[in-house]
């Protein structure tokens, strides 16, 4: 029995994540207050289901109420602040704060309502037991909002890309803390047992779990990006999240070449020393590849300036998505860029320049159909050397003997061999 109660339970929460995850995704063409109204819904459901409804699993006795609904609704809330803002997610957290509040004090205005005697009986205790608990998980909730998207970005700094486990970290100490907090009060005035603390903490886990399975698969389903949300001005607590995100946007834009897009050399300088740093620390390779346009200047001169312009846009869009995304493209100056490559040992960062070499040879020409072609000079560390200048200079040196050995080819030796085009 408890077996299938758990498998209830597991069909219950992918359900429940999975419709409020397609609801979230379909936000622009639905408009937010489909996802937001939903939420409200169940966490109607949530709060009479903690009060009244328990079912035996394997660990112990938990409500679906609190281990799949409220475990859903706080990790739902940090999932509309990753793909929107602070500005956004505070609409649902004030507003089920502000509606808690206010089903504590019409349960209070309903115990007035005078008893005639016929009709079926008014559960007075109940509504003013829930009245307490509503007021302290209101209270708890606000935290946990509050609280879980605070503890999500300070992760952030410790695993910047990692959005899944940052989800559920954050997911799992919030869960834990709530539940602390809220099943001391149960256990203070309601007599509670502590062996529900266990249980409904297990079924918390249990379904933050499976919440970031289901994100975890849906980032990988889903490829194309969003539209970038607008922010607009707060004034509040959560002014300083908005503000935060956008000063970081502006960080992450800026540092960039206008012509191309890609990252420009003065970021390349902030950036590079760090990450081959951060590489040779940590014991692995890095490869720096330079690539520079063969006959550049031969474009200009025979379709002019602008038509040049062009062929370098294309040729950094072409890298771009060629990249891995741990790569880091810049461009170097006039029509030399270099790639990063984390990561990727001497043979590997060959096998990727060369990849990278036959792509634009067999991708981009000029109007007469004549081919653009690269050349490309391979150093990696630590062998080529531990630091920025030295792995610059030693690539740069051999984008010249590729070039001088008759250009659209690939050189990561000293001297000598060279892959041939
Ligand atoms: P190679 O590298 O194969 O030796 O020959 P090249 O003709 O490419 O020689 P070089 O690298 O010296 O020439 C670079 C040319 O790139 C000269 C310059 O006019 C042109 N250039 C630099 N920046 C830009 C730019 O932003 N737009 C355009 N259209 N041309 C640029
Ligand atoms: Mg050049
Ligand atoms: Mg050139």
């Amino acid at each position: 029995m408890p077996f299938f109660n758990l498998f209830v339970f597991f069909v219950e929460a992918v359900f429940y994540f999975t419709v409020m995850l397609t609801l979230l995704h379909f936000r622009r063409r639905l408009g937010l207050g489909v996802f937001l109204t939903a939420l409200g819904v169940m966490h109607f459901l949530e709060t009479y289901l903690a009060a009244v409804f328990y079912v035996e699993l394997p660990f112990g006795t938990v409500s679906p109420g609190s281990s799949i609904l409220f475990a859903g609704k706080l990790m739902l809330i940090l999932l509309l602040y990753i793909k929107e803002d602070a500005e956004t997610v505070r609409q649902p957290i004030y507003g089920l704060f502000l509606g808690n509040l206010m089903t504590v004090a019409i349960g209070l205005l309903l115990q007035f309502h005078a008893v005639d005697g016929v009709g079926p009986v008014k559960d007075a205790a109940f509504i003013k037991e829930m009245g307490w608990l509503m007021l302290w998980g209101t209270t708890l909730l606000y935290l946990d909002s509050v609280a879980i998207i605070l503890l999500y970005e300070r992760l952030g700094r410790f695993m910047p890309r990692r959005v899944v486990p940052r989800f559920l970290l954050s997911g799992i100490a919030l869960l834990t803390f709530d539940q602390i907090a809220f099943f001391g009060m149960l256990h203070a005035f309601f007599d509670v047992p502590s062996s529900a603390f266990w249980s409904g903490w297990a079924g918390k886990m249990l379904a933050a779990f499976i919440y970031a399975t289901i994100y975890f698969l849906y980032r990988h389903m889903r490829r194309a990006g969003e539209p970038y949300a607008a922010t607009r001005p707060l004034a509040d607590v959560f002014g300083d999240l908005t503000f935060r995100e956008r000063y970081e946007d502006l960080l992450a834009r800026s540092g960039r070449d206008t012509l191309t897009g890609v990252f420009d050399r003065a970021r390349m300088e902030i950036d590079v020393p760090a990450m081959i740093r951060e590489s040779l620390q940590s014991g692995e390779a890095i490869s720096t590849v330079i690539l520079d346009v063969d006959h550049f200047k031969s474009v200009n001169d025979r379709f002019g300036h602008l038509a040049g312009d062009e062929v370098l846009k294309a040729l950094a869009d072409l890298l771009r998505n060629a990249i891995r995304g741990e790569d880091r493209l810049y461009r170097f100056g006039g029509e030399e860029f270099v790639i990063m490559l984390p990561r990727l040992d001497h043979p590997q960062a060959m096998e990727r320049a060369e990849h990278l070499r036959r792509l634009v040879a067999s991708t981009l020409s000029t109007a007469d159909r004549v081919a653009v072609t690269i050349s490309c000079g391979v150093a990696s560390g630590p062998e080529d050397g531990v630091n920025f200048a030295e792995l610059i200079s030693s690539a740069d040196e051999r984008l010249y003997t590729a070039k001088g050995e008759g250009r659209n080819r690939v050189c990561g030796q000293p001297s000598g061999s060279v892959a041939d085009a």
